[in-house]
């Protein structure tokens, strides 16, 4: 053994090996000293990290419940480095962006707003979703932990419901800070419905604008709207409805071949809107395509299902040797299903008032059918087989001309799926047009030149599609309006609108 070797110590006990005979003791995460926490109704609630409209949504919804919360600044390159430099080494870049924006968010409030760090810590309050899985997801709250000790935020209460839990969060919960009732998820999960449905809108109006910015001005006066409905506890059906004049008055047209684009991949990576994947719903749009966002309630869909088929593995495995009917499960199954249909008949109604004809929830069973011959349905990391199934589905169906999978930078299962599986579907579906890239938080020339290459296929595609289309000699000026929205064979939204006419 060289001398380099033989003289290695334990760092942080410098060779002292007495504890080998000490009583082993439970490690409590608990901080130092003790903190005099502010009481429930003088605590600030933070959180953030969805859509930049959900967020300002989900900051009304619970403000309107008296819940003091604010929504954290979209996270920025700067989060990242933040939570480079605070968390753990090999994390997923998620858990940068998301660990880094908080500690940047509390050092901003010390350093530039001249809270004292004991303030912080004794009066605000950060939520998450938490939960067990095999990716980093189950680690979150320990990363939060780690990173706000190390920045000096030792004891900041970190407060999180499981994610797979729905509205019921069942009674080990002990008593909270914040306490996750029916109403609070009802509450939150409207603001997340109707973001997604103004998202939704918005991705199928801004690349037809004729005017710059207007989408975006009319999108921030539904936001306005729909945020004074939940502050005052007026109708959100009545205000969607007035956002129909709002955005009737944006000037679109919708006779120019774009190409479109679905953006799915891992959940945070595809849906958030800014350096945590280089901005790349806007970059597309400015290279001239259409996007087809990954709506959050896809993944409140997922989860739902995820739980149903917990429960049925779990009903298999005890038949066997139960010798009663087990209530508590049949209450489990009909919570679900409530659960399903109470989410899917808000989407329907709120899309409905205000406008949003031709979409449709993803069919979670549907889905699992497609994924399952590529990707066991009992993973459920990450996005499961939802990725594998988006593709597939978006071939055989004809929905988008390019289909970019976004995976984050460390991500174990979806780079397993990008990396692995989804080489063997665009090998039997040698028509899809597939793009997996990865978003390091560093590297932005790279990512902008690969989607660049695949986007020139995409709307050489659109091109042709609309190109191939007898056009009528009159087109009704009904085809610029947002609320026209035909359904056929057709992907490209030009396209879809001229097969639409009588020739
Ligand atoms: S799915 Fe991937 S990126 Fe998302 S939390 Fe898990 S490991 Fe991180």
């Amino acid at each position: 053994m060289s001398l380099s070797c033989n003289s290695i110590k334990m760092t942080d006990r410098n060779g002292d090996l007495s504890f080998i005979n000490q009583k082993a003791k439970q490690w409590r995460d608990v901080p130092n000293e003790e903190i005099v926490y502010l009481p429930k109704n003088e605590t600030i609630f933070l959180s953030g990290g969805l859509t930049l409209l959900q967020d300002k949504l989900v900051e009304a919804a619970l403000n309107s419940m008296n819940i003091h919360f604010i929504a954290l600044p979209n996270p920025d390159f700067k989060s990242f480095q933040t939570g480079k430099a605070f968390g753990n080494r090999g994390q997923c870049n998620p858990t940068y962006f998301t660990v880094g924006n908080l500690v940047k968010y509390l050092q901003n409030l010390r350093d530039e707003e001249g809270f004292s760090t004991r303030e912080i810590v004794s009066k605000y309050v950060y939520i998450t979703a938490g939960g067990c899985g095999p990716c980093r997801f189950g680690m979150y709250i320990t990363e939060y932990k780690k990173a706000l000790r190390d920045a000096g935020f030792e004891g900041f209460r970190i407060t999180a419901f499981e994610h797979d839990k729905g509205i019921f969060q069942g009674d080990e919960i002990e008593e909270q800070i914040l306490d996750f009732t029916p109403s609070f998820f009802v509450t939150l999960i409207k603001s997340v419905i109707i973001g997604d449905i103004i998202n939704i809108l918005g991705y199928k109006m801004r690349p037809y604008e004729i005017e710059n910015g207007s989408t975006d001005e009319a999108l921030e006066a539904c936001k306005n709207l729909v945020t004074e409905a939940f502050l005052k506890h007026k109708s959100l059906l009545k205000a969607l409805w007035q956002c129909r004049t709002l955005l009737s008055a944006v000037k679109l047209n919708r006779l120019q071949p774009k190409a479109k684009v679905m953006v799915m991949g891992e959940f945070w990576a595809a849906m958030t809107e800014g350096d945590g994947n280089y901005n790349l719903h806007r970059f597309l749009e400015a290279e001239g395509a259409e996007c087809i966002p990954q709506p959050i309630v896809n993944r409140l869909m997922l989860s739902i299902w995820e739980a149903e088929q917990d429960l049925n593995k779990a009903e298999i495995l005890a038949s066997d040797t139960a010798k009663s009917i087990d209530f508590s499960s049949v209450k489990k199954r009909l919570l679900i299903r409530a659960g399903k249909t109470a989410v899917k008949t808000h989407f329907s109604l709120y899309a409905k008032a205000i406008g949003l004809h031709d979409y449709e929830i993803p069919h979670m069973e549907k889905l699992a059918e497609i994924g399952k011959a590529y990707y066991t349905l009992d993973c459920d990391g990450g996005e499961g087989h939802l990725e594998v199934a988006h593709l597939i589905e978006s071939v055989k169906e004809k929905l988008s001309h390019l289909t970019i999978s976004v995976k984050p930078f460390g991500c174990m299962p979806s780079s397993a799926v990008s990396d692995g599986i989804q080489s063997l579907v665009t090998s039997r579906y040698p028509e899809a047009n597939f793009l997996s890239i990865e978003t390091s938080g560093e590297g932005a020339a790279n990512f902008y030149s690969r989607v660049q290459m695949a986007l020139f296929k995409a709307k050489q595609s659109a091109k042709e599609e609309f190109e191939t289309l007898d056009k009528p000699e009159h087109t009704p000026e009904k085809v610029h309006n947002y609320l026209y929205q035909p359904k056929n064979e057709q992907i490209g939204t030009a396209a879809k609108l001229i097969a639409s006419l009588p020739a």
